[in-house]
């Protein structure tokens, strides 16, 4: 991984895995594809490797990106789905050519196509966020509780009581933050 960069967070929802590429969007906002480069790298750690990418294509990652993020924090507090952001989503799913394949283990690959597969991937993206954010898998759309995060995120929890987009990130902070106020608090004790 190039040094200098911001490392990516993993998550198991392409769409939410990919509108954190932007993080702490209410605090002080860390972008993790900052580059064509990190984009290429963002794609291949999720199962969508392509050889090049412009930095034209990279402004149509993050224009789609943020489209995501207004339309899922929309559904998450069951508001009307911005109109513009619906466009942006619509036109990527539309645009992309990418094929679902099955390997011989019975998993699911994505397959681009040879020219521009940068928007086959981002059609891929798309559409996993139109999934989503119609109510199609099994979860519940949330925001995170962190109020410099506000993330949206996936709970796919049993119970759907997922307070954070990540539970090593803005979760564990979190807990030290409550820790440290409950030693404040009790001067003088063992721990
Ligand atoms: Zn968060």
């Amino acid at each position: 991984m190039p040094a200098g960069f911001p490392d990516f967070r993993l998550g198991t929802v392409l769409a939410t895995s990919f509108t954190g590429t932007l993080s702490e969007r209410r605090g002080d906002a860390v972008e993790r594809i900052p580059t064509p480069r990190r984009l290429i790298d963002w794609l291949a750690v999720n199962g969508l490797a392509v050889d090049s990418c412009t930095s034209a294509q990279l402004d149509l990652a993050r224009e789609l990106r943020e489209s995501i993020h207004a339309a899922a924090t929309a559904a998450a507090l069951q508001e009307a789905l911005p109109a513009s952001a619906v466009q942006v989503i619509n036109d990527r799913s539309a645009r992309g050519r990418a094929a679902a394949v099955l390997t011989p283990e019975g998993k699911r690959q994505w397959r681009l196509g040879s020219t521009s597969s940068v928007e086959d991937a981002l059609g891929v993206i798309a559409a996993d966020a139109i999934s989503v954010i119609a109510g199609e898998r099994d979860g519940r759309l949330a925001l995170c509780a962190s109020p410099t995060c506000r993330a949206a995120f996936f709970d796919t929890s049993r119970s759907r009581t997922r307070k954070w987009c990540d539970m090593n990130t803005c979760g564990n902070r979190q807990k030290k933050a409550r820790f440290q106020a409950n030693q404040r608090k009790k001067p003088g004790s063992a721990e």
